[in-house]
């Protein structure tokens, strides 16, 4: 049992420690874990929007942060437990690469999950900013966050497209067939070299399902696309939760196998 996604009280919006983490993962039989909390936004966009300092951890914290996950991947292997990754959750957006780039390069992260939770600067995931909704056409929005999507997988910034699926996460789907999207998108990530997570905290939303959705994870395998999982917890509570239902969703759209990242190398692991 894998867990590749989850966050610590230094994002600002999440509970519990990383020793915390290990101990609930240790406690479940996880037998991988990835730290993966929010990588620092820009400091010019939380002056601009002061709200956004709620969504990660500021910029002087990220050497502390890695200590502590690399600290508690030495003392927890003394002791057989759980194997811990150094991971981050990187927002991978049009004009954030370059800030990105910088601060990854400081550090030796395991594994890199690339994410779009805001498009032209609003966070379309945050419920307390959902009147954003309001000024969007569903599917010109779908359109926009995909594409932003496809974008942060070609930057080879990330080894993982996190929750690929997050802009259903309030219910907003649009009508229609969604399958020639869904396969543009799975050809696309194929060719960038990217696997992608099956995130389980879609089930702990208004959208109810996993991310991403059944049609999306069938058109992800037959393009051939590598998957992790991760249930992205906000608190030492939620490790590991639904892997089995992340588990049937993977055998159900073909996958015999997942991956795991060290030092940025996949790794195959049986599901
Ligand atoms: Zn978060
Ligand atoms: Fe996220
Ligand atoms: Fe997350
Ligand atoms: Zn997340």
């Amino acid at each position: 049992m894998i867990d590749l996604h989850v966050h610590t009280w230094r994002c600002r919006h999440a509970v519990g420690t990383v020793f915390e983490y290990v101990a609930a993962a240790a406690e479940r039989g996880i037998d991988t874990i990835a730290i993966t909390d929010h990588l620092p936004l820009p400091p010019a966009l939380i002056a601009r929007d002061p709200g956004m300092a709620a969504y990660a951890m500021p910029v002087v914290e990220l050497p502390a942060y890695v200590d502590e996950v690399l600290s508690a991947r030495t003392a927890v292997s003394a002791t057989g437990g759980p194997e811990v990754l150094l991971g981050i959750e990187a927002d991978v957006y049009p004009g954030n690469e370059a800030f990105v780039r910088t601060m990854l390069a400081e550090h030796p992260f395991d594994v890199v999950l690339g994410s779009v939770h805001f498009v032209d600067g609003w966070a379309f995931d945050d419920p307390d900013r959902r009147e954003g909704y309001a000024s969007w056409d569903v599917r010109a929005l779908w359109e926009r966050y995909f594409d932003d999507l496809v974008s942060a997988a070609r930057g080879g910034l990330a080894d993982v497209i996190g929750h690929a699926d997050l802009v259903k996460k309030f219910g907003y789907v649009p009508d229609g067939d969604l399958m020639p999207l869904y396969r543009e998108v799975a050809s696309a990530f194929a060719e960038a070299g990217v696997a992608v997570e099956v995130n389980t905290a879609g089930l702990r939303k208004p959208c109810a399902e996993i991310y991403p959705a059944a049609p999306l994870l069938r058109a992800l395998n037959r393009a051939g696309v590598p998957v992790t999982v991760g249930s992205d917890a906000h608190a030492p509570a939620e490790v590991g939760s639904a892997y089995g239902e992340a588990r049937r969703a993977l055998l159900d759209a073909g996958y015999r196998s997942a991956v795991v990242f060290r030092s940025r190398q996949a790794e195959e692991v049986p599901l």
